[in-house]
């Protein structure tokens, strides 16, 4: 890149600055930057933000004076109607008019939208209860459910299946999908584009499940679903709002499988969503 000497450079540098003033911009600009530094609190990242969410759906929108009473002060402002807040641009993006998970299923068929479809045997779409009130998510697909076409068939979904009858479930009532429908090669973690690719379609299938707890096993699944890049032990079995239900990450089975000394935590995550949906686990009952 070009670089000129310091002198030349402030000569540009005025030249811009005043042909900027001279379309009246520098006002626009010193307005922003004063709201952007002095009134914006700096923003939380997304799973703060995703675990401070308000409740309700509304928020009350005032003029800008709100925005900066130190610099604003002689008038109040006037109070505008309190409106309803539709779905974020990006929730709104995922959604597919007249959707069903048949749909959803069908668009996947043959899928060759990432270079995972080269060494897959079969697309491993996700299974159970269409209405469930619990989602499991895992990261994708491995040797055997590539195999048989169905999530968490391997060892790690015997562990799966043990987690789920000990809540006093069957694998039948939950719903269980993976980020990634097709094998990453090797049992790689899948990468971030094969992520980004098949990301929608797993929102989709949540959208028409609308389950009220969805369980993430594993980072990977946490950090596509919560949309961050912090490691699962920062926010491990803490609540989160999600798109109307709540999601709580724990540690993945095939995890499990390698640090046993783990199941504890495991269990105390799974006994949060227990006493979320009402269950009681069997070894308890009378
Ligand atoms: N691990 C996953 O994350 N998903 C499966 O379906 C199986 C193993």
């Amino acid at each position: 890149m070009e670089t000129g000497s310091p002198k030349t450079n402030r000569a540009k540098l005025e030249s811009w600055l005043s042909y900027y003033e001279d379309l009246g911009i520098n006002l626009f600009y010193s307005d922003r930057i004063r709201q952007q530094f002095v009134t914006e609190p700096a923003p939380p990242d997304s799973a703060e933000r995703m675990s401070k969410q308000p409740q309700d759906n509304t928020r009350e929108i005032t003029g800008p004076a709100d925005l900066n009473s130190a610099t604003h002060s002689r008038t109040e402002p006037p109070k505008l109607q309190v409106v309803q807040r539709g779905p974020s641009l990006f929730e709104a993006a995922d959604r597919v008019q007249g959707d069903s998970l048949q749909r959803i299923c069908s668009d996947l068929a043959g899928c060759t939208r990432c270079k995972l479809h080269r060494k897959r045997t079969n697309v491993v779409f996700g299974v159970g209860n269409p209405q469930a009130d619990l989602v499991f998510v895992g990261e994708g697909p491995g040797h055997d459910e590539d195999i048989q076409g169905l999530p968490f068939v391997g060892r790690a979904g015997q562990l799966l299946n043990q987690m789920i009858v000990a809540m006093g479930l069957t694998r039948e009532q939950v719903y269980i999908a993976n980020v990634v429908k097709c094998r990453p090669p090797e049992n790689r973690t899948p990468e971030k584009d094969e992520i980004a690719t098949c990301l929608p379609f797993l929102m989709r299938q949540l959208a028409e499940i609308n389950p009220k707890v969805v369980v993430c096993l594993g980072s990977v699944a946490a950090q596509a679903l919560l949309n961050t890049n912090k490691s699962i032990s920062h926010f491990r079995g803490q609540w989160f709002e999600f798109r109307g239900a709540k999601l709580i990450a724990t540690y993945h089975p095939a995890y499990l499988l390698r640090n046993p000394h783990a199941k504890p935590e495991v269990w105390a995550d799974l006994k949060k969503v227990m006493a979320l949906l009402g269950l009681t686990s069997p070894r308890t009952k009378r």
